[in-house]
């Protein structure tokens, strides 16, 4: 007799392939902040394991508290998870099934096509100009199927943004029964003047959803911190897929004080804002394509798939490793994340002795 046999949508679900590590090298794959994170928060880690045998608060309530202060936004409307990606599973699990669709952009992050198949949902992805999201090209997706269109600003990994006023009109053209995720990942490294938030959009409609994370400019990948603020019915949905105790009292306890200490979050964002400038610069006078990136990573372009994957295992050879950008329909493509500054020297070394060998 055969096993359980699990349901034929799950088994399509394509693995998320995370960034490789490198043992004593430099890891430059998986965009984390390379100061690590703020002391306070480390203190906070470390007080909050004495309470290891007790549940954690499932609601989250100072930590929502702590977040809707810094932002001047509604506590009662913002939902925390076990990183962004939580919450994208939370939105698989409240508002797509068979037969739904989402739109993302050609190049947009992964994990909300994933999220559509778990759900047996369908992604449809618009065409990017210039590897920048194009507002008509993801009006023209829209379908009486669509669901939910996800648009990471900036994304990743081409590193691009939509200024606010194309926000705006994305927003005015789609149907109000459909929702629109802008995912604020790389939020904090933003210096652009024509660069703006979705969290007033989110607190005024009722089909907007904004997601944040603490695993970029905060530091604190490991421990699985996002949140997101949207209208309190959405939330309430959120609320309802999600299990009762979803973050654990350290990773509050790092939330409430990575947001106090605002010192570390400016130093990250004025290092990571520095060297991008300094590494994107040393590459393209290499020779090589570099786009231009508000993240704290860089999108680089060696033309083809087959140099890609040479510069991929030189780098690695060498102690550094950097991301294949194949699963994103971007094969020539590698993306670098900003490191130490010695990690980025590391890189342009290295890139400069793989451009002799071409
Ligand atoms: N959104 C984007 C655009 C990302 O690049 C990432 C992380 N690579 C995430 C969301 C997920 O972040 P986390 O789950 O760590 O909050």
């Amino acid at each position: 007799m055969p096993g359980p046999r699990p349901l034929s949508s799950i088994l399509k679900v394509t693995p998320y392939i995370p960034g490789r590590d490198i043992d004593g090298g430099w890891k430059l794959a998986s965009n984390e902040n390379p100061l690590g994170c703020s002391p306070l928060a480390r203190e906070a880690i470390i007080e909050a394991t004495r309470r290891a045998a007790i549940y954690p608060d499932g609601s989250a309530y100072d930590l929502r508290r702590a977040i809707g202060k810094k932002h001047s936004i509604d506590e009662d409307r913002i939902i925390c998870g076990a990183g962004s990606d939580e919450i994208f599973q939370f939105l698989g699990r409240g508002y797509l099934e068979t037969g739904d669709e989402i739109i993302q952009t050609e190049h947009g992050f992964l994990v909300y096509s994933i999220v559509a198949q778990q759900s047996g949902a369908t992604t449809i992805k618009a065409p990017e100009t210039n590897l920048q999201a194009n507002v008509d090209a993801i009006l023209s997706c829209l379908t009486p199927n669509t669901k939910i269109v996800f648009l990471a600003n900036p994304n990743n990994p081409t590193g691009s943004y939509l200024p606010w006023n194309e926000i705006e009109r994305l927003h005015k053209a789609i149907p109000e029964n459909v929702l629109l995720v802008l995912d604020e990942a790389y939020f904090e490294y933003v210096e652009q003047s024509d660069y703006q938030s979705g969290l007033k959009l989110a607190e005024s409609t009722s089909n907007v959803l904004v997601t944040r994370t603490f695993s970029k400019a905060y530091g604190l990948a490991s421990l699985r911190l996002g949140w997101a603020y949207s209208s309190n019915e959405i939330i309430d949905a959120l609320h309802r897929t999600r299990g009762p105790f979803n973050l654990t009292s350290p990773t509050l306890a790092a939330g409430i004080a990575a947001i106090a200490d605002e010192q570390f979050l400016s130093e990250s964002v004025q290092f990571n804002n520095s060297q991008l400038q300094k590494l994107k610069k040393a590459v393209s006078r290499i020779g090589f394509t570099v786009y231009p990136s508000v993240g704290n990573f860089v999108l680089v372009d060696l033309g083809v798939q087959e140099r890609a994957t040479l510069a991929d295992n030189f780098l690695r050879k060498n102690g550094i490793s950097v991301r294949a950008m194949g699963a994103y329909g971007l094969p020539s493509c590698l993306r670098i994340s900003i490191g130490l500054e010695e990690a980025n020297e590391a890189v342009v070394r290295n890139l400069e002795e793989f451009a002799k060998t071409l």
